[in-house]
């Protein structure tokens, strides 16, 4: 059993986030959750941030250090999609996306390194998704955020691994939540016949796979990125 651990989850107050603010708080764990908006899970402390404002990260990151300690665990889930065909995306659709999925978990990331480097412990958990790697049609700025973020933790490895922080990606595929539930009946069909697993995930099955890249078992796992996408990304 893993030693209990400060963690925060961005984003969760619903979602995968708030999936893996559960679980973190069913292994034992202090848990807080940033929200843009309602509440974490039961036994999870809530505090108000916006990821694309790096003052209102500190914030957060103090008031929950006041509170929990220093954030030994940290999980950048918070993201979202402005899914558009190239020639009408505009900029502002590009980079709004960038700044919430990838600067956005610099930002988190940043500001969590500082109590990390002073432990000489971490765990990084950047969400990212199986559209990163494998491109998707209509999400030339979200696949590109989420490619970022392999880069992210590669260099967050190299530059912090000599000082007990490990940083990984998980890569969801699709996954039952708001954000998919959006996509049209036939396009969620189709996924569904491209995926060999034949069916979404729930967001625990992602939840528990961070929970353990958290953990004490994976401590000599860093720069990985974990697929959680029943087959559709084979190739990573
Ligand atoms: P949801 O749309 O259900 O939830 C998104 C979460 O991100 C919400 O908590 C939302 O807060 C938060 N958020 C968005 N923008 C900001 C911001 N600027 N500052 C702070 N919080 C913000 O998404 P999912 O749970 O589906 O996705 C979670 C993560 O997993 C995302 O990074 C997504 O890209 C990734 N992912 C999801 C997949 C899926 O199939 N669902 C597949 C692969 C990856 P609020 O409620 O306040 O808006």
């Amino acid at each position: 059993m893993t030693q209990p651990r400060t963690v925060l989850v961005t984003g969760g107050n619903r979602g995968i986030g708030r999936a893996i603010a559960a679980e973190f708080v069913r292994q034992g764990h202090r848990v807080a959750v940033t929200a843009r908006s309602g509440e974490g899970p039961e036994g999870t402390l809530t505090v108000r941030a916006d990821v694309t404002d790096a003052a209102s990260v500190d914030a957060a990151f103090t008031a929950i250090e006041a509170e929990l300690g220093p954030v030994e665990v940290v999980v950048a889930n918070a993201g979202i999609t402005r899914d558009m065909l190239l020639l009408r995306m505009s900029e502002d659709d590009f980079e709004q996306v960038i700044d919430t999925n990838l600067t956005g978990a610099f930002r988190v990331v940043k500001r969590a390194s500082k109590g990390m480097l002073r432990a000489k412990f971490g765990r990084i958990v950047l969400i990212s998704s199986v559209v990163g790697l494998y491109g998707g049609a209509g999400q030339v700025n979200y696949s590109a955020s989420k490619a970022g973020l392999v880069g992210m933790a590669r260099s967050l490895t190299r530059e912090l691994g000599s000082r007990g922080i490990t940083a990984n990606v998980v890569a969801p595929g699709f996954i039952e939540t708001d954000m998919t539930d959006e996509l049209p009946a036939e396009q969620q069909a189709d996924y569904k016949k491209a995926i060999p697993a034949g069916r979404f995930a729930t967001p625990d099955e992602v939840a528990r796979v961070v929970a353990w890249l958290a953990g004490d078992d994976a401590a000599y796992i860093s720069g990985a990125v974990i697929p959680v996408d029943g087959g559709l990304g084979m190739g990573h």
